[in-house]
């Protein structure tokens, strides 16, 4: 058992930490009050080498692993989690081309998205059917060699921007009468294919999330990813690991965020003619502010560690989310506490972090869903 990191990862961490610092924290603020999404700071994300760190260099990446990417968002997080939720969800489309792709995908697709020349989105969620993914209603047929698409989906991260989209969709039915998915790439501008409504939400702005509509959208047959009807399994693998660990990575830097805040706040304000720090109850807080980001950060690494492993990873990854998202709300609200009245007021950025919490509890599954599949997997375990 090794808490270390390498060198690399070090110099990795130090070097997004120094890239959030100067691009992302002067405007982070900004981005939640104009709930703008800066796509214009998507070539430096590549150049930085973030948006393709897990990817193999043959295909535009840095060859490393979703250890480092984690790492990467945690730092981005710390100052805009929004920014976060908009490259994590391109990395979770990205992983589903680098795990289940073709070769002619992966090099068709990916050096761009690498670079941040394009962007990519992953959407499985519709209006009757998020947690239950059973549910989903859009459907392809194979019609004279292209699957022809209809649908509509919805609380689709980068719906707007994204260049590239994996669109989960009912192809079939196996002999049990079950519904069976396959996740096909579409295009922007590809006919009858148009975002819809976007959503204005509570928190993780600088993120654009909105719906996806599909109205009779003919791609070609090549376009699949993976199997036909192998979609479920696709989504689930992917929003399981890559999605879950991301939302934690989220969590854990607006934990972060939380802390170091609290920590500088306790030290400056001065009350009974001393720093606040020096009252036992604020200690309390910063305390419990300090386990709740060492627990969100532990369960992301011993998550991604399994996952590196080559082990299935599934209720890690539901630990680390379902803690950390709590965390980062509980982190939130008890700094706010700590802050006083300053704890309200806009200048200071407690009240976005915890409305950026609040906004990442259902993505990649909410509450109840996590508990359900850390249950499962202790009933099997424990026995
Ligand atoms: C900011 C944001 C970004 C998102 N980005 C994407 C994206 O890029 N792609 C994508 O596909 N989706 C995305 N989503 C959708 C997200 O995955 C869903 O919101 C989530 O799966 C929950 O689905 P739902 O919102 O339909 O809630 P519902 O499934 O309608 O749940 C409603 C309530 O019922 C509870 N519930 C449901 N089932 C059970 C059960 N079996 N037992 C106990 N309680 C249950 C839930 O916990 C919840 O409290 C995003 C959502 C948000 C908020």
């Amino acid at each position: 058992m090794d808490f270390k990191l390498t060198e690399e990862q070090m110099l990795l961490k130090e070097a997004f930490r120094d890239f959030a610092r100067a691009e992302v924290a002067p405007h982070a603020a900004a981005w939640d009050e104009e709930d703008h999404c800066p796509v214009e700071l998507f070539s430096k994300l590549g150049e930085l080498g973030l948006l393709g760190i897990f990817v193999p260099e043959q295909y535009g990446g840095v060859g490393l692993s979703h250890t480092e990417r984690v790492m990467g968002l945690v730092e981005i997080a710390r100052y805009s989690a929004g920014l976060a939720m908009f490259i994590f969800t391109h990395q979770l489309g990205m992983a589903a081309i680098l795990d289940f792709g073709t070769e002619e995908q992966k090099a068709n697709y990916l050096p761009d998205m690498c670079a941040g020349k394009t962007i990519c989105g992953l959407a499985v969620t519709e209006p009757g059917g998020g947690s239950d993914v059973a549910g989903q209603k859009t459907t392809a047929k194979l019609v004279d060699g292209k699957w022809v698409i209809n649908g509509r989906k919805c609380f689709i991260t980068n719906s707007h921007i994204a260049d590239i989209t994996i669109i989960t969709c009912k192809t079939g039915e196996n002999d049990k009468g079950r519904a069976l998915f396959t996740a096909i790439a579409v295009e922007k501008g590809t006919p009858g294919f148009q975002p819809g409504r976007e959503e204005h939400k509570l928190g993780l702005k600088g993120s654009v999330t909105g719906e996806l509509i599909l109205n009779q959208v003919a791609v070609p047959e090549e376009n699949v990813i993976g199997k036909v009807g192998g979609g479920t399994s696709i989504a689930m693998k992917e929003i399981g690991e890559v999605g879950r660990a991301s939302m934690t990575a989220i969590c854990t830097g607006i934990c972060r965020g939380c802390l170091e805040e609290s920590v500088k706040f306790a030290n400056d304000r001065v009350l009974y003619g001393k720093p606040i720090s020096k009252l036992q109850a604020i200690q309390f807080h910063i305390a419990e502010n300090r386990l709740d980001y060492e627990t969100s950060e532990l369960l992301l690494y011993k998550a991604a560690s399994v996952k590196e492993e080559g082990f299935p990873a599934t209720a890690e990854f539901s630990m680390a989310k379902y803690f950390s998202t709590e965390a980062a709300v509980r982190a939130s609200k008890r700094t706010i506490e700590l802050m006083g009245g300053y704890g309200v007021i806009d200048e200071y950025p407690i009240g976005r972090f915890l409305r950026d919490a609040m906004a990442s509890i259902s993505s990649g599954g909410t509450s109840e869903i996590q508990k359900i599949i850390i249950a499962g997997d202790t009933l099997k375990k424990y026995s």
